[in-house]
């Protein structure tokens, strides 16, 4: 199977159990995008993928059919697992070219993209810039995901990508998401607002609640799930969650964000 495929996760932290046996399919050539209320292990997913090491893990996650969870965080990032934010918040010194050239070259994919891909995603004149420095938080976002497009990876997940942008913003990250697609990369977009769906066409759509995905769907699902919340989710399924959502820690992401956005 091309893409990603998750089977059974698991992910506990401490002796508390975050992702509770979560599965996941998003072929190559598509764009899942995974829902769910604050809490319910959205970034945590992302976390273990990537390879962060903080967590007791079980279960199966394979890219392109190599099994990746035992795999070292350079592994992954060489079989092409990438995630937005990836460099710190400022890279003073750094320009955003000399950065890329980096990245080019410890990926070992073709450098012309880092000029030739630049116009597509309006990042021509922060190519010559310190690596965000001074960009706002849409130009951030644009840029972050101009990278990965330089990149072509396998497997990209977008943690949350349109929280803090305003509405042109968001319309130009979703459109430069748009543009990530190919045949060859499976993309989950995390979001737990509708919003940013209503300019990416996801191929399907994924609710995730209590470290579990528990229903999946096409684009319909993000419209009905706008309209009941994801209390009409809980009651149709008969979700009864134990405990009550606790607020989620501050996942780097957000330390990226310049407005919060709380509508
Ligand atoms: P989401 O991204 O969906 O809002 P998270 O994955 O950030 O959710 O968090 C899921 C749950 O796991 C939250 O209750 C959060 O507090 C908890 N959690 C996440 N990371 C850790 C950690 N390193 N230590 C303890 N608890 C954590
Ligand atoms: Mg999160």
């Amino acid at each position: 199977m091309t893409g990603l495929t998750v089977s059974n996760l698991t992910a506990s932290v401490a002796g508390v159990e975050i992702l509770k046996g979560l599965d996941l399919e998003v072929p190559a050539g598509e764009l899942h995008a995974v829902m769910g209320p604050n809490g319910s292990g959205k970034s945590t997913l992302c976390h273990v993928l990537t390879g962060k090491d903080d967590y007791e893990i079980a279960g199966s996650a394979t890219v392109h059919g190599t099994e990746i969870l035992e795999l070292p965080v350079d592994e992954r990032a060489r079989l092409g697992i990438m995630q937005s934010f990836q460099y710190p918040v400022e890279v003073r010194g750094v320009s955003l070219r000399m950065f890329m050239d980096e990245a080019v070259a410890s990926q070992d994919v073709n450098g012309d993209a880092i000029d030739g891909l630049a116009p597509q995603f309006g990042v021509e004149s922060f190519l010559d810039r310190s690596v965000n420095d001074d960009l706002s938080g849409g130009e951030k976002k644009r840029s972050e995901i101009y990278q990965l497009a330089v990149l072509q990876p396998t497997v990209i997940m977008l943690d949350e990508i349109d929280s803090g942008l305003d509405i042109d913003a968001v319309r130009q990250v979703a459109a430069a998401v748009e543009e990530l697609r190919s045949p060859e990369t499976a993309i989950v977009m995390i979001t737990h607002y509708n919003r940013i769906l209503e300019y990416v066409q996801p191929d399907r759509v994924h609710i995730m609640m209590s470290g579990r995905i528990v229903e999946s769907g096409g684009p319909e699902l993000a419209t009905q799930l706008e309209e009941g919340g994801y209390d009409e989710v809980r009651r149709r399924l008969g979700i009864d969650e134990d405990a009550p959502e606790q607020p989620s820690v501050t996942p780097a992401s957000e330390l990226f964000t310049d407005t919060p956005f709380d509508s």
